[in-house]
C-alpha cells in the first residue's frame, strides 16, 4: 500500500511547480518586462498564487497530514520527509485560524498599502500613512493571536516567522548586549573626530567597467556562473528557481563605485548558500535557506568579513586600480581599506556601515516590541523614533522621509523581520570566530582561495536547506548554539584597530 507520505507528493509537486513559475514571472518583471506590462502580469501572478494556495490548504492535504502525524509512519520518515510535514503543518498554523473574511480584508488591506506608503514618503508626511499603518497594526497583531501559545509574548510570534530557533528572551538579550557594548563604543569614535576621506568613491566610474568589474568579482568569491545568471533592477536581491537556476540583481551608479561593489559580494553569498543546497531537498518546500537570519549571515559573511576585510584587497586591489585606470591612482591600499570602513553615525539604515548597523536595527526592534505590546497611538511614532536615534546615535532625523518613512517593511505588515539583519551578522561573526581557528584565514583571502570556507559552510549549513534550524546548525559547526559575544568581540577589535582606541 502506498505509505501516506507518498500521497502528498503530487500536492506538492504541484505547489513547488506553481512556486517557480511565479518566481520566475516576478523575477521577470523586476529585471526585462517593459513598463505597461505591471497591470496584466500582476493579475496571472494573483490567479497562480491562489491556485498555489488551493494545491496546498484543501482538505484532502489536511487529512493525510492529521493521518500522518497520528499515525506510527511520521516516525519512519526520513529526517527530510519529516522536515517537509512540518513545514507544511506551519502553513496550516498560519493561514487556519484566520477568518476567510478577515484575511480577504487583510489582503485588500496589503494590496494597496505599499503605494501608500511610498506617496507618504515622497511627500515627507507620516500622517498620510498613519492611518493605514494603524489598521495593518490591528490585522498582524490580531492574527498573532490566533497563532500565539500559551504563555508567549505575542512579538515572538511574529519574531518567529523570520528566525524560529530563537526565544524572543535570547533576542532581547542579543540587544541588550548591543546597547550595552556597541553605543559607547560609537561615542568614542565620534568624539574623536578622525577624518576618513572617501570622497574618491564619488568620481566617475564607467557603468560598463563597474559591471565588468562585479560580475568578474562575484566569480572570484565562489560564485557559479553554471547555475547562476546575474542582471540589473533597481535594488540589488537574489532569487532561486532552485539549485540550479539562482539569480541576483545588482544596481550600478556612476558616482558610488562601493555599492556596486559591495552589493555583489553580499548577493554573491545569498547565491552560495542556495547554490549548495542539497540536490535531495531543492525543489521541496524545505529546499531554500532555513532562516531570514541564517541567509543574511551568508551574505554579511562574504560581504563583511571576506569583501571588507584588508587581506581580501591585498590580493585584489591593484586589478582594481587597473580596471579604473587612472581614477584610483593616487589612493592607496590603506586608504581605500579605511573608506570602506569608515564609520559614522548615519540616519539611513542601508547606507549604514558594519559598526552603526546593528544600533538601526535595535531602534526598529525596541519601536516594534512597543508596538506590538503596547496600544501605542501610531501618530507618536515619529516622535519616539527621532528620539531613539538621538539617544543612540546622536542624531535626529529632520524629516519622515529620513526618519520613520525610510523602510518599505512595515507597509507590507512585516513586523518581526528586522531583528533577523542583526542576528545575520552576529551569526557572521560566530562563524568567522570559528573559522579562524580552523583554517589559515587569512592566507586564505589574500590569495583567493574560499574553496574551503564554502565548503564547510556547505556541509554544515547550507546543503541542509530548511531541513535543520540555524541553532542546531550553529551547534553541530561551531560546537555551541548562537553567542553574540562573538560580534562584540569581532566589531570591537575591528574598529579600535581602525579609530586606534
Ligand atoms: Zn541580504
Amino acid at each position: 500500500m502506498q505509505g501516506i507520505f507518498q500521497q502528498l507528493t503530487p500536492y506538492l509537486e504541484k505547489a513547488m511547480a506553481l512556486t517557480t513559475a511565479l518566481t520566475l514571472i516576478e523575477w521577470d518583471m523586476e529585471t526585462t518586462a517593459p513598463e505597461e506590462a505591471a497591470d496584466a502580469t500582476s493579475s496571472i501572478i494573483g490567479l497562480l498564487s491562489d491556485e498555489y494556495f488551493k494545491t496546498i490548504m484543501n482538505d484532502e492535504v489536511k487529512q493525510l497530514l492529521h493521518k500522518i502525524v497520528e499515525t506510527e509512519e511520521y516516525k519512519q520518515l526520513t529526517e527530510v520527509e519529516q522536515a517537509i510535514v512540518t513545514q507544511l503543518q506551519k502553513q496550516y498554523d498560519e493561514f487556519e485560524p484566520v477568518p476567510q473574511s478577515e484575511y480577504k480584508a487583510y489582503s485588500e488591506l496589503t494590496a494597496k498599502s505599499s503605494g501608500i506608503w511610498a506617496k507618504a514618503k515622497e511627500n515627507n508626511d507620516f500622517n498620510e500613512f498613519a492611518e493605514t499603518l494603524k489598521e495593518i497594526i490591528y490585522y498582524r497583531k490580531k492574527f498573532a493571536t490566533y497563532r500565539q501559545k500559551k504563555g508567549q509574548p505575542l512579538y515572538e510570534v511574529l519574531l518567529h516567522d523570520f528566525e524560529p530557533s530563537f526565544t524572543m528572551e535570547q533576542i532581547d538579550s542579543f540587544f541588550a548586549l548591543i546597547k550595552k557594548e556597541l553605543v559607547p563604543l560609537i561615542r568614542q569614535i565620534t568624539s574623536k573626530n578622525v577624518v576618513i576621506d572617501r570622497s574618491f568613491n564619488h568620481r566617475s566610474y564607467d557603468i560598463d567597467l563597474q559591471r565588468e568589474f562585479c560580475i568578474w568579482l562575484s566569480g572570484y568569491v565562489g560564485f557559479d556562473f553554471e547555475r547562476g545568471v546575474i542582471s540589473e533592477a533597481e535594488h540589488p536581491f537574489t532569487t532561486n528557481l532552485h539549485n540550479r537556476d539562482v539569480r541576483y540583481t545588482n544596481h550600478y551608479e556612476e558616482n558610488n563605485l562601493f555599492n556596486a561593489i559591495f552589493s555583489a559580494i553580499h548577493e554573491t553569498g545569498h547565491c552560495i548558500y542556495e547554490m549548495n543546497i542539497d540536490d535531495e531537498i531543492t525543489q521541496t518546500i524545505v529546499g531554500s535557506g532555513t532562516s531570514m537570519a541564517m541567509h543574511e549571515s551568508q551574505s554579511r559573511f562574504y560581504e563583511n568579513m571576506i569583501g571588507k576585510s584588508k587581506e581580501f584587497w591585498e590580493g585584489i586591489y591593484e586589478k582594481l586600480q587597473q580596471q579604473f585606470k587612472p581614477v584610483l591612482n593616487d589612493i592607496t591600499l590603506e586608504q581605500f581599506y579605511l573608506a570602506i570602513n569608515q564609520s559614522e553615525p548615519s540616519l539611513i539604515r542601508t547606507e549604514a556601515d558594519e559598526l552603526t548597523y546593528p544600533l538601526h536595527i535595535l531602534i526598529r526592534y525596541e519601536i516594534e516590541k512597543k508596538i506590538i505590546t503596547e496600544d501605542i497611538d501610531v501618530y507618536e511614532l515619529p516622535t519616539i523614533w527621532n528620539d531613539l536615534y538621538e539617544e543612540y546615535l546622536g542624531i535626529r532625523p529632520q524629516t519622515d522621509a529620513e526618519g520613520i518613512l525610510q523602510d518599505v517593511h512595515w507597509s507590507m505588515g512585516e513586523f518581526g523581520y528586522f531583528p533577523s539583519y542583526a542576528l545575520g551578522s552576529a551569526i557572521a561573526s560566530q562563524l568567522y570566530h570559528f573559522m579562524k581557528q580552523t583554517i589559515p584565514f587569512e592566507q586564505c583571502l589574500k590569495t583567493g582561495e574560499f574553496e574551503e570556507m564554502e565548503q564547510m559552510l556547505k556541509e554544515h549549513i547550507h546543503k541542509y536547506g530548511m531541513v535543520r534550524n540555524t541553532n542546531r546548525m550553529l551547534k553541530d559547526m561551531t560546537g555551541e548554539t548562537f553567542n553574540a559575544s562573538y560580534y562584540i568581540e569581532y566589531l570591537k577589535e575591528k574598529y579600535r584597530k581602525i579609530y586606534d582606541l
